[in-house]
């Protein structure tokens, strides 16, 4: 549990930490990208635990009794969240990463596409599913693991991720799945 605060004040901290931690990397992995890395926070003991308590806050109050981690950086986020708050973490991984019987759902990339899967099993009746990444952009990938948690038989709580790229239609494209972000960036 976050020991002290609400959970709006943990994330005006946790937006504090990103403010000083992200670090902007130019033309990766495309031409015209701006990849936002978020190595320098999880190396950062205290950004790390500002940003961790941050999402643990989130789920928190949605009462998430699981918090699903999207393959790869949203596992970084969402294992030491749902240990912190009790709750155990769900592995959406790229195909062909799973071991058990598997759930699938492709989306459009900007050239091509991506398919994400989920273990079948992977919801109990009753879990209260909380999505967890590092950006939101397009929001295809979000999207995605949404519909993937609903196929699986759970209803998605929200998701929440660290940056959401306001110049970019994620939020309106994972509609009607509620966002919380740490920090917008514009
Ligand atoms: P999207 O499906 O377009 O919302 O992209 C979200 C996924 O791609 C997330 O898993 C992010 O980790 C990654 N991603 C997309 N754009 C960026 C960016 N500018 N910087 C860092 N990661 C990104």
């Amino acid at each position: 549990m976050v020991a002290t605060g609400t959970t709006a004040d943990a994330i005006g901290r946790a937006a504090d930490a990103l403010r000083a931690n992200i670090r902007d990397v130019p033309d990766f992995p495309s031409p015209g990208v701006i990849f936002k890395d978020i190595t320098p926070v999880l190396a950062s003991p205290s950004a790390f635990a500002t940003v961790v308590d941050a999402i643990a806050a989130v789920a928190a109050a949605h009462g998430a009794t699981l918090i699903a981690g999207i393959e790869a950086r949203g596992f970084l986020l969402a294992a030491p969240a749902a240990y912190q708050i009790g709750a155990g973490v769900v592995p959406i991984r790229k195909q062909g990463k799973l071991p058990g019987a598997t759930i699938a759902q492709s989306y459009d990339l900007e050239y091509g596409s991506a398919t994400l899967e989920v273990h079948a099993d992977a919801f109990g009746t009753g879990e209260r599913v909380l999505i967890v990444d590092d950006v939101l952009a397009t929001g295809g990938t979000a999207t995605a693991a949404a519909a993937l948690v609903e196929r699986a038989g759970a209803t998605p709580l929200g998701l929440v991720v660290l940056l959401e790229l306001t110049f970019l239609p994620g939020r309106a494209r994972v509609a009607p799945l509620s966002v919380d972000a740490v920090l917008a960036v514009d």
